[in-house]
């Protein structure tokens, strides 16, 4: 049984050499977590439920989930953030961005220190974000990093020592990729859609406050709606929006650089996306 004496002991152990960095997490969902949708709702109580089966399961030491879905929809967000709602002692994240100009070598040793330092407190998250990127994914002749894959492949379902529980956050925008590379056991399999409807948008704008005025913002959710992007056709039943939070927040803080024509600015970039 663990007391309160060996949780504080564990604490010191894992302070301040390693352990939680907030500003890591915090750079990571830097525009917060807006609730446009049902769904991030969703991911979140999944994910929040996946923390409590970690934090008191006896039988399952390892949990790894996996987040995936298209380019900027919000997966490293999403996946901080499910990390820090956990408080758990140790939080880490592994980032290729991180990793930037290290040889094979070198990343596999930061990996592996990572999963390492883990295994020194009760309850960790390491979050493995964008596998595809961390092992050098090149569609160009299908290549990657076969070493840096087998240690990931080991590393995110091996058992911790006895007593250390291991929550693993896996994000992709390459589901078919991972799957055929040997990442099929997760535990839980999340999918983390890009913006589709006009509502999700405007409720993005509002949060945002883009436009001072809700009748401004108003008149211009109406523009793109002539303009149709809520449209569904019958070649093509998916919505004509489809846009990561990501790009669209990117895309906001353009059109906010112009005071006079802000619902003009929107509306043509998001035209310009091709859509
Ligand atoms: P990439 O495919 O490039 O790795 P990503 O899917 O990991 O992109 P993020 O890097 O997480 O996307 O970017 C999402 C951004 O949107 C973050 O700045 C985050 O703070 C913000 N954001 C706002 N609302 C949400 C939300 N509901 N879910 C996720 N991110 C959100
Ligand atoms: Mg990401």
């Amino acid at each position: 049984r663990v007391n309160r004496g060996d949780f504080l002991h564990a604490l010191d152990e894992v302070h301040p050499a390693f352990g939680v960095s907030e500003e890591e997490l915090q750079s990571v969902i830097q525009n917060g977590i807006i609730r446009f949708d049902s769904i991030v709702d969703e991911l979140l109580r999944s994910g929040e439920l996946i923390v409590e089966q970690v934090r008191t399961s006896k039988r399952a030491p390892v949990v790894n989930v996996l987040l995936h879905g298209p380019p900027g929809s919000g997966k490293t967000a999403l996946a901080a953030a499910i990390a820090q709602a956990s408080a758990f002692p140790f939080i880490k994240l592994i980032s290729p961005d991180n990793m930037v100009g290290m040889g094979e070598t070198q990343k596999i040793s930061a990996i592996n220190k990572v999963f390492s330092d883990s295994y020194k407190s009760p309850l960790s998250v390491v979050v493995v974000d964008n596998i595809e990127r961390l092992i050098d994914w090149s569609p160009m002749g299908a290549r990657f990093s076969n070493p840096v894959l087998q240690a990931l492949l080991v590393l995110i379902s091996r058992r911790p020592p006895k007593d250390r529980r291991l929550l693993v956050i896996a994000t992709t925008s390459n589901r078919p990729i991972l799957t055929d590379l040997g990442f099929m056991d997760f535990n839980a399999v999340m999918r983390v859609p890009p913006i589709t409807s006009l509502s999700a948008l405007e409720y993005v704008v509002r949060e945002v406050d883009l436009f001072p005025a809700d009748e401004d913002r108003r008149d211009a959710i109406r523009m793109l709606r002539d303009a149709g992007f809520d449209k569904k056709s019958r070649d093509d039943p998916s919505s004509r929006l489809q846009i990561g939070i990501k790009k669209l927040l990117s895309i906001i803080e353009m059109a906010r650089q112009e005071p006079d024509s802000v619902a003009e600015r929107l509306t043509t970039a998001l035209m310009e996306l091709d859509l």
